[in-house]
C-alpha cells in the first residue's frame, strides 16, 4: 500500500497502515487518538486519530469542492476510475484480509476470499449499473417522459464494526458511481481497513476529495458529520439506537436516509425440511461471535422434530472448532471487545433471571475472555427481552410451534423485520410463509444471499430504504422527470 511519508502509521500483522484521517487527498493527524486492540488476542494494534468538529469540517468542504468535477464526469466518466478501484482490492487482497482479520476478529479465510471479492464487486457492480442509470423513458400521449438520476451532493457514509471492508465498500461502491462525493466516518473498535481503502482510493486516481476519511467516535465525529449542513445524504449501517439519534440530526434539515439496522430474525424449520441442510445453516448464527445482523437467532422449530433437530443441532455445535481466525479450520472467532462481551453476557444473564433456561453456552471458551460459547436459550416466554432484543453474539432462541398460524405468530412477534430463513421442502408452503412474514428478506432453504441487483434492507427496528441494485440509486440521487412535449422540439 501507499502512504505518503509523514503519515503516523502502524504495523498491523506486517501491513504498514496510516492511522490517520484522508482529507483532500492527504493524510492528516490528530494529536488525540484512540487505542485500537485485537479482539483475537488482545494485542494493541494502533493509536488511530480521534477526529474533532474540526476534522468533519474539513472534510466535507473537501468533498463539496470535489462535488462539481466529479459529477460532471457522468457515469462514463468515472467509470475508469472505479473500476481501477475495483482491481486494486483484489490485488490488495492479502493486506485488506490481514487488517480486517486482525481488527474484527473474522476468520481469514472468510476475508481473503468472500470478503474481498465482494468488496471488489461492490464497486464494480454499480460502475456498471451506472451506465444505464439514465435510460428510462415513459412515454405517454402527449408527451415523452425521461427520467433521470441526478447526483445529489456530499454524501455521509457510516459504517460499523462487524465487517468494515465489505460494509463500507457497498456505499462507496453506488455513492460514487451515482456521482456524488462522500465522507466516511469508520467504525472506531474496528478502524484500520477503512484507512487502507483510502490508500487504494488516491492510488487509483479518483480525485482528491471525492472520498474523505474521517476516523474518531460516534458522538464525536460521527454527530458532527450527520449535523453537518452541507449533507446531502446519510447511509448508516448500525444500531436502532444510533438511527433514532441520527434521524433527529436529519430532520433539522430533512437529509434523506437510508438505515439498515440490526435483526432479530427468524429461523423456521418445518417438520418437511432437509434436515442437514437446516442443521448446517442453524449453526451459521454462531460463527464470527454470532456478529451478523442478518443472523437466525430465533429458531422456530416444527414440535413433531424438535427432539431430533435438537440432538442433531447440539451435536453439530459442539464440533465447531473454536480458535484463532488465522488458523483455516477455526469456525468460532472472538467477538469484538470486553464492552459488547459484558453486554451479551448481560443478556444471557438476564434471560436467566427471567426464567430461560441455558441449554448450552452461555459463557466464554477458555480460548479467551473474548470467545463465547454457542450459547442455546431455552424455555422462552412471549415477550422476554430475550426474544424481543438483539444480542449480536452467538446466542441463539429456541421455541417450537405446531402450525404454519403459530409460526408466524411467533417469527413476527418482534420490532425487527431484517430477515428471515424457511426450511421445507413444500413450494406451496415457502411461498405462503414468505408472502406473510414481515422481513425485508426472505431465505428460502439457504441464507444471507445478498445479490447485488436485489434490495437489501430491513422494516421496523431493522431500517428505513432499501440498497442494492438500482434502489441504491434511489436513494443516493435527486431523481428527476423531464416532461417533453412530444414534437414541440425541432430538431437542432
Ligand atoms: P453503532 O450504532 O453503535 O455504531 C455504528 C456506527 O455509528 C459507528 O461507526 C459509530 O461510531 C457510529 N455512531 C455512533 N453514534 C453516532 C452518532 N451519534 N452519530 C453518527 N454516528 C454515530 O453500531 P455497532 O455496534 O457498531 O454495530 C452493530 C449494529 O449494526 C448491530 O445492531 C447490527 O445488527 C447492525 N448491523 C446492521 C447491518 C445491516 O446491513 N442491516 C450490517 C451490519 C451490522
Amino acid at each position: 500500500m501507499t502512504t505518503e511519508d509523514n503519515a503516523v502509521t502502524a504495523r498491523v500483522d506486517g501491513v504498514e497502515v496510516a492511522t490517520g484521517h484522508f482529507i483532500g487527498g492527504k493524510r492528516r493527524d490528530s494529536t488525540e487518538v484512540f487505542e485500537v486492540h485485537s479482539p483475537i488476542d488482545g494485542k494493541h494494534l494502533a493509536n488511530v486519530s480521534r477526529g474533532t468538529a474540526a476534522d468533519i469540517d474539513d472534510a466535507v468542504a473537501a468533498a463539496k469542492a470535489a462535488f462539481p468535477a466529479w459529477a460532471a464526469l457522468g457515469p462514463e466518466g468515472r467509470y475508469p476510475y472505479l473500476i481501477r478501484f475495483a482491481e486494486l482490492i483484489l490485488e490488495h487482497r492479502d493486506e485488506l484480509a490481514t487488517v480486517e482479520t486482525a481488527d474484527v476478529g473474522m476468520g481469514l479465510q472468510m476475508t481473503r476470499t468472500h470478503m474481498v471479492d465482494r468488496s471488489s464487486r461492490n464497486i464494480r457492480f454499480f460502475a456498471d449499473l451506472a451506465l444505464k442509470i439514465n435510460d428510462r423513458v415513459i412515454d405517454s400521449p402527449e408527451v415523452t417522459n425521461y427520467v433521470r438520476f441526478d447526483p445529489s451532493g456530499v454524501s455521509a457514509l457510516i459504517t460499523p464494526w462487524n465487517g468494515p471492508l465489505m460494509l463500507t465498500t457497498w456505499k462507496i461502491g453506488p455513492c460514487l458511481a451515482a456521482g456524488n462525493t462522500a465522507v466516511v466516518k469508520p467504525p472506531e473498535w474496528a478502524p484500520l481497513t477503512c484507512s487502507l481503502l483510502a490508500d487504494l482510493i488516491a492510488e487509483a486516481g479518483i480525485p482528491d476529495g471525492v472520498v474523505n476519511f474521517v476516523q474518531g467516535f460516534g458522538a464525536e465525529a460521527g454527530q458532527a458529520l450527520v449535523e453537518h449542513k452541507d449533507i446531502r445524504r446519510i447511509s448508516f449501517t448500525g444500531s436502532p439506537q444510533t438511527a433514532k439519534t441520527i434521524a433527529r440530526a436529519a430532520a433539522d434539515r430533512l437529509v434523506p436516509t437510508s438505515f439498515e439496522l440490526g435483526g432479530k430474525s427468524p429461523n423456521i424449520v418445518f417438520a418437511d425440511a432437509d434436515l442437514d441442510l437446516a442443521v448446517n445453516h442453524a449453526v451459521v448464527a454462531f460463527r464470527s461471535g454470532g456478529q451478523g445482523c442478518t443472523n437466525g437467532t430465533r429458531l422456530l422449530v416444527e414440535e413433531s422434530i424438535a427432539e431430533e433437530f435438537e440432538r442433531r443441532l447440539t451435536e453439530t455445535a459442539a464440533k465447531m472448532a473454536v480458535g484463532d481466525p488465522r488458523d483455516p479450520a477455526t469456525q468460532l472467532g472472538p467477538l469484538i471487545h470486553p464492552v459488547h462481551r459484558d453486554r451479551v453476557q448481560g443478556f444471557v444473564d438476564r434471560a436467566v433471571e427471567d426464567g430461560a433456561e441455558i441449554a448450552w453456552g452461555g459463557g466464554t471458551f477458555d480460548q479467551g475472555e473474548l470467545f463465547y460459547k454457542p450459547t442455546l436459550v431455552k424455555n422462552i416466554r412471549r415477550g422476554m427481552e430475550i426474544e424481543q432484543r438483539e444480542v449480536f453474539g452467538p446466542v441463539v432462541t429456541w421455541q417450537t410451534f405446531r402450525t404454519e398460524d403459530e409460526a408466524i405468530d411467533l417469527a413476527n412477534s418482534t420490532e425487527y423485520g431484517l430477515s428471515s430463513e424457511v426450511f421445507t421442502q413444500s413450494e406451496e408452503r415457502a411461498m405462503r410463509m414468505a408472502a406473510r412474514i414481515r422481513s425485508g428478506m426472505v431465505w428460502v432453504n439457504c441464507y444471507m444471499v445478498r445479490e447485488l441487483a436485489a434490495p437489501f434492507g430491513g422494516l421496523g427496528l431493522s431500517g428505513i430504504g432499501r440498497e442494492g441494485g438500482e434502489w441504491s440509486f434511489d436513494f443516493y440521487c435527486d431523481i428527476k422527470n423531464i416532461a417533453v412535449r412530444k414534437e414541440s422540439l425541432p430538431r437542432d
